[in-house]
């Protein structure tokens, strides 16, 4: 499956070999901030799979703690990917072109969710992680 990708201006572009896993809606304080959203909803990925297809220059890495980081366009601000140490573990779904073939399957860090924000479909909820981590 290839899966591609990019930023509101066009100028970030990614492409994913594989399979995205473990899609979560995270509500965690962090994700409400970088995505300026209830919460922001992102997917595990293999890192040898991730690729930039174009503007990898204009992709700027904020660390919020030594090694993770949160990666986001500089020009139009999306929210792109998140990284460990370097590698690239994590991608936004939002900036997917069409369907990412995966659906989210937890709530994580609800304990700490937005208080204008109600969770109203079944996916299952976790006060903090969930048991995949
Ligand atoms: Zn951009
Ligand atoms: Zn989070």
């Amino acid at each position: 499956m290839i899966i591609q990708g990019g930023c509101l201006c066009g100028s970030v572009r990614f492409e994913i070999t594989g399979q995205l896993y473990d899609t979560h809606h995270c509500h965690c304080s962090m994700c409400r901030r970088h995505h300026g959203a209830a919460f922001s909803t992102s997917a595990r990925l293999n890192p040898d799979e991730f690729s930039w297809l174009s503007g990898e220059d204009l992709v700027k890495v904020y660390e919020s703690s030594p090694g993770i980081g949160w990666g986001f366009c500089s020009e139009c601000g999306s929210s792109l990917v998140g990284t460990d140490n370097g590698e690239i573990v994590l991608v936004t779904l939002g900036t997917i072109d069409g369907d990412p073939g995966t659906r989210a399957d937890s709530h994580i860090f609800t304990g700490s969710k937005a208080e204008w924000h109600d969770i109203t479909d079944n996916v299952p909820q976790f006060k903090e992680r969930s048991n995949t981590g």
